[in-house]
C-alpha cells in the first residue's frame, strides 16, 4: 500500500508515524507513507497557499492552483485507487469502509486547513470524502493520521497475529468482549474464573456472549436484529 498525504503541516505526522505499528509496517516494506508540502508548489514569490473567500466572510481558504499542481505532479508517476479529502462533510468513517478501502493499493489523502479548500478541487479532483467524526477540527492532519491508522493495521503482515485485527470491535458488527491479564487478584478484583478454565469451547462462548451484552448496552444500533433472546425488535 502506499499512501500519499498533502498538507501544510508535514511535521504534525513525525510522531504518530514513527511509532508502534505504523513504524513497524513501514520498516517491514508493507505500507510506503509519503509526506507532500502543499507550499512546495506554490507558485507565489511569498509562497503563499491561501486567500480571502470570494463574497466575503471569516476565514482564509485553501488555494487552487497549488493543491492541484501538486496532485497533478504526483499523478503522473502514481495511479492513485482514491484521491480523498478529509471533511467534516465526507462520508463518516467506519469499520466496514476502512475495511472497503484496506483492499485497494495507493490513496492520495487531502488535509485542508483554515475555512476549507477552493471547492473547484473537491469537485474535479477528488473522488472521495472522508469524515472523522461530526465535529470540526482545525485540519485534515489528524483526521489523516486516523483514516492512515485505520488502513494500515488491516493490511495482512501488519499485525503480529493477524486474526487479530479481525476480532477487534466493530467487525461482525459487535464490539469486542473485555479481556483481562495478570494478575489473576488484583487486591481482590478478579477476573471471571471462565478465562482460567482452559476449556476453549467454553471462552469462546463467554466472548461472544458478552460481545453481544456489550454491544446491546453500548452501542445497541450496531446489530439490533441479532440474536437477543426475545428475538428482533419489531
Ligand atoms: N469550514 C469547514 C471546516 C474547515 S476545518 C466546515 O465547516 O465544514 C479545516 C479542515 O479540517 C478541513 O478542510 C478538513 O480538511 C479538516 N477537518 C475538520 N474536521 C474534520 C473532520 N471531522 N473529519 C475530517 N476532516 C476534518
Amino acid at each position: 500500500m502506499r499512501i500519499d498525504i498533502l498538507t501544510l503541516f508535514p511535521e504534525m505526522f513525525d510522531g504518530p508515524f514513527r511509532q508502534s505499528i505504523l513504524k513497524r509496517a513501514q520498516e517491514k516494506g508493507l505500507v510506503e507513507i509519503n509526506l507532500y508540502n502543499i507550499r512546495d508548489w506554490s507558485t507565489n514569490k511569498h509562497k503563499r497557499v491561501d486567500d480571502y473567500p470570494f463574497g466575503g466572510g471569516a476565514g482564509m481558504v485553501m488555494m487552487i492552483e497549488p493543491v492541484v499542481l501538486c496532485i497533478e505532479e504526483l499523478r503522473s508517476v502514481t495511479d492513485y485507487d482514491e484521491i480523498i479529502y478529509m471533511s467534516p462533510d465526507g462520508t463518516r468513517l467506519n469499520q466496514g469502509i476502512a475495511n472497503h478501502l484496506s483492499l485497494k493499493t495507493n490513496f492520495l489523502i487531502l488535509c485542508g486547513h483554515y475555512k476549507g479548500i477552493d471547492e473547484r478541487i473537491r469537485q474535479y479532483f477528488i473522488t472521495r470524502e472522508i469524515s472523522i467524526g461530526d465535529y470540526v477540527l482545525s485540519g485534515g492532519e489528524m483526521a489523516a493520521m486516523v483514516l492512515t491508522d485505520a488502513l494500515v493495521r488491516l493490511i495482512p503482515g501488519v499485525l503480529n497475529d493477524e486474526t487479530s485485527a479481525l476480532t477487534d470491535s466493530f467487525q461482525d458488527d459487535l464490539v469486542s468482549p473485555p479481556v483481562y491479564t495478570r494478575p489473576y487478584d488484583f487486591r481482590g478484583y478478579k477476573v471471571p474464573d471462565i478465562l482460567l478454565s482452559g476449556n476453549d469451547k467454553e471462552i469462546t462462548r463467554w466472548r461472544h456472549e458478552q460481545s453481544l451484552l456489550r454491544t446491546r448496552e453500548r452501542r445497541p444500533e450496531l446489530n439490533s436484529d441479532q440474536e437477543s433472546p426475545s428475538g428482533p425488535e419489531q
